[in-house]
């Protein structure tokens, strides 16, 4: 029965740009973003952002932030999207709290970026306005409002119908998030209303329903599900979906209704009479396209044939930028080693131990800033090392360590440390010399087929020199002499 409904998907995503400046006057770009329910902390003091620009004041007038421009016409070039030669912003009229002038200031008509495309899902629009203030309601019988948000440039980018389940719009607001990271125009952080999601849902092309402010990735994906399942209800029991805004409650894991939807009439838009028209010229364009980047798609397709990685691990590389960068970083180091001869060995081993030291171990040093302070050539240094078994695999965890947390050598820190392990052929023959005389028994069992016997003697090399011994090279010498 489940294909009887073929569900249709449009999504609508606003991006917070990070610029300095707001988009229409000079004061910072910084919402202090507060704390959960919108209730201003102490680094989140409201209302200092704000000037009588972006308040509203009579006679005050906007000037456009360029910066902002360019950051959409940015994420509009990495997303395949025609640039407007001629464009304008215009006002939308409503009245809200939150919105001080009574119109917010976008583009209706004409926007920046259009006709783009991300996989298989094709953009309509992207465009710039701005973002409103705070109100917040629940501090007793009165309601308060913060106007630092109020002004912040704001990035609308809307999709065709192009997108078939919950899963699918997840992912694409997963990589849309990603690839504006990559180009710097936002941190796009869903929980800090950085990035936020509406859902356009309808069941076989019927009447759509909008699910708007889904606040993290996990919200977006049920509240799809959530509403393909009540429609789905709705028309089984032959009722009307009704043409309506509903909203997430996350305690309740579904949607409610919030209002009936306005049509565009309702806003009176028309152009905005304070700021010029805008003309993009070829030129600006070929200069923003100098400052795209390397692309995550591109990227893990480059590092999977470049590098032999498994992809599960390209993902995790390319999704944190900064460790694909620190990785490839090392990768070079290395290479440079091995084309002056210092070392002797097949590069491959070495990257793949690089990119699973990076995976697995970094994330225990690495605080929120995504800082990485240890320089790429110690980093190589300790993977080589590592590799030809100067130090075992737990040592070098501890030598990470203390590498984070110093910046110390990797050699010095072995030293001081006292791990390298011994892997003298000499030393460790003496050693197992001895344990091959003082252990008959298992020595006979080893020789009668007996694998657990050579695990045995191994640990007793192993105990021998005090866990400093290569067991690998243990192993190996153990063999021989038993032979
Ligand atoms: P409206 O005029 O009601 O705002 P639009 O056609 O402008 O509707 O589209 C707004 C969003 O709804 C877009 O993301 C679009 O892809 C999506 N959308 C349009 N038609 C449908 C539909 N039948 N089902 C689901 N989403 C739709
Ligand atoms: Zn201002
Ligand atoms: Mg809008």
């Amino acid at each position: 029965m489940a294909n009887k409904y073929e569900p249709t998907i449009g999504l609508e995503i606003h991006v917070e740009l990070k610029t300095k400046t707001k988009m229409f006057c000079a004061c910072l770009n910084d919402p202090l973003v507060p704390t959960v329910v919108g209730i201003p902390t102490e680094v989140g003091k409201p209302n200092i952002n704000i000037c009588s620009v972006c308040t509203a004041q009579p006679g005050s007038m906007p000037v456009i932030n360029e910066k902002a421009i360019y950051s959409v016409i940015k994420a509009g070039l990495a997303l395949n999207c025609k640039i407007a030669e001629h464009t304008w912003f215009e006002r939308k009229n409503y009245f809200y709290p939150d919105l001080p002038k009574g119109y917010q200031i976008t583009q209706f008509e004409s926007p920046l970026c259009y006709e783009g495309k991300l996989d298989n899902i094709r953009i309509r629009r992207i465009h710039l306005e701005e973002d409103v203030g705070k109100s917040i309601h629940d501090k007793g019988d009165y309601s308060l409002v913060d106007y630092n948000r109020a002004g912040v440039p704001l990035m609308e980018l809307v999709t065709e119908p192009d997108i078939r389940n919950a899963g699918q719009a997840k992912k694409f607001a997963q990589d849309l998030q990603l690839i504006f990271k990559y180009l710097g125009i936002s941190d796009a952080d869903m929980e800090k209303g950085q990035m936020r999601v509406e859902a356009n849902i309808s069941l076989n092309m019927g009447t759509k329903v909008e699910v708007k402010n889904l606040n993290s990735f996990r919200v977006v994906e049920k509240a799809i599900e959530y509403e393909i399942i009540r429609q789905q209800a709705i028309l089984e029991e032959d009722g009307k979906v009704i043409h309506e805004t509903r909203g997430w409650d996350d305690s309740k894991q579904e949607t409610f209704s919030q209002r009936i939807k306005e049509t565009s009439d309702d806003y009176r838009y028309f152009s905005e009479p304070d700021l010029p028209p805008l003309e993009i010229s070829k030129n600006l364009i070929k200069e923003l396209q100098t400052e795209i980047p390397e692309l995550p798609f591109t990227k893990k397709k480059r590092f999977i044939e470049e590098y032999k990685l498994p992809e599960k691990s390209v993902e995790v590389l390319v999704n944190f930028k900064y460790l694909a960068d620190f990785f490839e970083g090392a990768v070079s180091e290395l290479k440079a080693w091995l084309e002056s001869g210092k070392i002797k060995t097949d590069i491959n081993p070495l990257i793949k131990l690089s990119a699973n030291y990076i995976i697995t171990e970094f994330p225990k040093f690495i605080s929120k800033t995504e800082e990485i302070n240890i320089t790429a050539e110690n980093f190589a240094e300790l993977i080589y090392i590592t590799f030809i078994g100067d130090i075992s695999s737990s040592g070098a965890q501890e030598v990470l360590k203390e590498m984070f947390k110093t910046g110390a050598d990797p050699s010095q820190i072995v030293e001081s440390k006292n791990l390298k392990q011994v892997s003298d052929e000499g030393e460790l023959s003496e050693i197992i010399d001895k344990i091959i005389k003082n252990n008959p028994q298992p020595v006979e069992d080893y020789k009668k087929g007996k694998e657990t016997a050579l695990q045995f003697l191994i640990g007793l090399a192993m105990r021998e020199s005090k866990g400093k011994a290569n067991p690998n090279i243990a192993r190996e010498i153990i063999i021989k002499k038993l032979k």
